[in-house]
């Protein structure tokens, strides 16, 4: 690690701690070149990859439309919204330690269709019959919101 002050290479560390949470090393540092003290912090990188869609772009993960997507697709059905707020985290926690940068749009339908068969089966038919012919659940939701807003017969 490289000394702020002198940019010198030669740094020494003199103190190491774990944060409160756990989830932070502090390390005080100590320049040998100047005698300068700093501080650096090392945390674990988590980064939701990014979406890529069927025709190749890309797009940012978002957690609400994939919310609001299992929340459609359980729509009127007997669940509780502390087990639809698990399957959520279960597919953002699958995504987040999966390490990669980037992940197919197809790969996070199928990821809600395990968790939709685990908490409701006419969700999860309702949601695989539909998502299967749709390009992402952006446009699944938004096909979803066109059936509703038509009148029933
Ligand atoms: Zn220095």
């Amino acid at each position: 690690m490289k000394c702020p002050f002198c940019s010198s290479f030669d740094t020494q560390v003199i103190d190491s701690r774990v944060s409160e949470e756990g989830d932070t090393i502090r390390r005080r540092r100590r320049c040998t070149a100047c005698e300068r003290r700093f501080t650096t912090y090392e945390r674990a990188e988590l980064v939701m990859p990014a979406v890529v869609k069927r025709n190749g772009t890309r797009t940012e993960f978002n957690i609400d439309k994939l919310r609001g997507s299992l929340s459609l697709a359980l729509r009127k059905r007997p669940v509780s919204t502390e087990d639809v707020d698990a399957a959520v985290a279960r597919i953002e926690e699958n995504l987040l330690v999966s390490g990669r940068r980037e992940v197919e749009s197809g790969y996070i339908g199928e990821l809600v269709m395990a968790e939709l068969k685990k908490l409701d089966q006419v969700a999860y038919v309702r949601f695989a019959s539909v998502y299967k012919s749709f390009e992402d659940i952006g446009e699944f939701v938004k096909a979803i919101d066109e059936m509703q807003d038509k009148p029933r017969p």
